[in-house]
């Protein structure tokens, strides 16, 4: 078959097994504790689950391909107009529909600091940019300087994420105003905030929704983080009526099914249930800290719902031995980081088993 060498080179992404398999595999018993993947432990808004069952004889139908009644609420919701507005199967679709739009040209540069979500590398992997990936600073921050620096005509796509996963760590606006100054009108700056909800309770956290206004700038957020609906897959960007025209094109006209749809909206209703999830994630946040600081385990300041920390041994082999404790986090080995794993924070119950089952594996 021909395939394209870039697509040869290329690793298909690896998903963890199923929990049962893994159970039976290492012959655990209880529960497993899954701090992997910076789910909600709150799981979804109870009005998105019963919107769900509502609509569940509904799903014969096409969905609507302009999500207008989600488009309607969210635009209220946000203080922006419909056409600012473009939903994506998860952030990560929207990712790549900015790629398929945006960077078309081979020379095309892709810029970003490294470690951040991998998605930026893996999906311009796939569609062979010139990836630019500059290191993160000695504290775990982006290196902005470097970064507006690096910025030239070539520069096509700059990634910016804040809070960054899998650090935490958040990017001053006015660093963001300096990339913008600094990027010509064909470079398209991505500010991903898919943490924006725990983010923006914590204090320093500036807002940055209103950058959408500039002609270049997209903003990413997604229903799966703190609105604990990632099984569903919906995201959403916002910017300029010219740039969601453009990825519109691009688009699959029904790519956020009815469901999804459904629960979004209903998700959007229920303020108490995000205020819980983030109370939630303040007391496990404060919790953790103070474990890891009488350990004597160096870590990261979140501004999101997970935690970077540094074992000062062999990442994988801490997330073995946890792993057979039944606590799945992840290492941070493949980012290059090999003394550091990132857990997602829990309840306050998940996070008390994580940290006494830390203690077994370190022995401290
Ligand atoms: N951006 C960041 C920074 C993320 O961490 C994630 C999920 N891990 C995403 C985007 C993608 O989220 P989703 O596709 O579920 O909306």
């Amino acid at each position: 078959m021909i395939v394209a060498e870039h697509i040869r080179k290329l690793k298909p992404y690896e998903g963890g097994k199923p929990i049962e398999e893994l159970k039976r595999e290492l012959g655990i018993e209880g529960e497993i504790v899954k701090m992997a993947s910076n789910e909600n432990p709150l799981g979804a808004s109870p009005l998105a689950v019963e919107a769900i069952k509502r609509s569940a004889g509904g799903v014969f139908r096409y969905p609507d391909g302009n999500a207008y009644y989600l488009k309607k609420k969210m635009a209220e919701k946000l203080n922006v107009n419909m056409e600012n507005i473009i939903f994506g199967n998860g952030s990560d679709e929207l990712i790549e529909l900015i790629y398929r739009t945006f960077a078309v040209e081979p020379d095309d540069e892709i810029l970003y600091c490294y470690p951040t979500f991998v998605e930026y590398k893996i999906i311009g992997m796939a569609f062979n940019k010139k990836l630019v990936e500059l290191p993160l600073r000695s504290d775990y921050a982006y290196d902005m300087d470097a970064l507006i620096d690096r910025i030239n005509p070539s520069t096509r796509i700059v990634f910016l994420n804040t809070p960054n996963n899998p650090t935490g760590t958040i990017i001053k606006r006015r660093d963001i105003e300096k990339v913008l100054e600094k990027s010509g009108e064909n470079t398209l700056v991505v500010i991903d905030e898919a943490y924006y909800e725990y983010a923006s309770a914590v204090d320093g956290y500036e807002e940055l929704l209103d950058l959408h206004k500039r002609h270049n700038v997209i903003i990413l957020r997604t229903f799966s983080k703190a609105y604990g609906l990632a099984g569903l897959r919906i995201g959403y960007g916002i910017a300029s009526a010219e740039i969601v025209d453009y990825l519109n094109r691009t688009r699959p006209p029904f790519n956020v099914n009815i469901l999804a749809q459904q629960a979004a909206m209903a998700a959007l209703d229920d303020d108490a249930h995000i205020q819980r999830s983030v109370a939630v994630n303040e007391e496990g946040k404060k919790f953790l800290y103070d474990a890891f600081d009488r350990m004597g385990i160096s870590y990261v300041k979140t501004y999101a719902n997970f935690i970077l920390f540094d074992v000062g041994r062999d990442a994988d082999e801490v997330y073995g031995s946890l792993l057979k404790r039944g606590i799945i986090v992840r290492s941070m080995s493949p980012y290059g980081l090999k003394t550091h794993l990132r857990v997602t924070i829990g309840t306050m119950q998940q996070n008390r088993v994580f940290i006494e089952r830390l203690k077994e594996v370190l022995n401290v």
